[in-house]
C-alpha cells in the first residue's frame, strides 16, 4: 500500500484546500416566463431563449394513448 513519504501540516493543506470552493449559481429570470434559468441557456421549462421560442415544449404526454 502505497504510504505518504511526507506529513502534509496543516498550512499544507489548508493551501491546497484554498481552490476547493464552490462558486455559487447566477440564475437569472427568463424573460418569457419568470422562471429562474441559467444565464446564456435556454429556458428549460419554457425553451425560449432571448425572447423568442427555440425548443418546442411538448404539452403533455399521454402514456395511454398508445396501449388503447
Ligand atoms: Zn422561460
Amino acid at each position: 500500500m502505497a504510504v505518504p513519504q511526507n506529513k502534509v501540516t496543516k498550512s499544507r493543506r489548508g493551501m491546497r484546500r484554498a481552490h476547493d470552493s464552490l462558486t455559487a449559481a447566477n440564475p437569472a429570470e427568463c424573460p418569457n416566463c419568470g422562471e429562474l434559468k441559467r444565464p446564456h441557456h435556454v429556458c428549460p421549462s419554457c425553451g425560449h431563449y432571448a425572447e423568442r421560442e427555440v425548443v418546442a415544449q411538448a404539452d403533455e404526454i399521454d402514456l395511454d394513448e398508445d396501449a388503447a
